[in-house]
């Protein structure tokens, strides 16, 4: 048994003929309508292939004339990003020391646990010295 459809065009129903999947009629009009949205799509799917295509063409070839920027960049990337939180890390630190550590040992930890020195970022300027300052501003 086959099962009728409405035609997305006329909305009649009809009985595929080709394809379960059909969605318009045999009629002339709708298979004219069918066929031009099947080119719109097409051409839309083409472009957007070719586009696709262009840009892999593009970072193909642009890969290809730069051999040397990537092994540039694999060669320095990590000492450099390494470098960089090295940096951060002595920012932070001078600036959380301020003119004295609060304890040697709380000076260490600073130093050591990265997950320390982002929370800490949080406090206000006004506390940044001692915690006694911060207990006095804040109550
Ligand atoms: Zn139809």
């Amino acid at each position: 048994m086959k099962r009728k459809r409405t035609c997305r065009h006329c909305h009649r129903l009809f009985i595929p003929v080709h394809n379960p999947q059909q969605q318009f009629c045999s009629r002339s009009k709708c298979q004219n309508v069918r066929k031009s949205a099947w080119r719109r799509e097409k051409h839309k799917r083409d472009s957007d292939y070719r586009e696709n295509q262009n840009q892999n063409q593009a970072c193909k070839w642009w890969r290809k004339k730069n051999p040397e920027y990537w092994k540039h960049y694999r060669a320095t990337h990590s000492p450099y990003t390494e470098g960089n939180r090295y940096k951060q890390r002595q920012r932070k630190q001078a600036f959380y020391k301020g003119p004295e550590p609060p304890h040697p040992n709380k000076a260490t930890q600073f130093a050591n646990s990265d997950a320390l020195i982002v929370k800490i970022s949080f406090i206000p300027k006004g506390c940044q010295q001692r915690g006694e300052v911060c207990k006095h501003t804040t109550l």
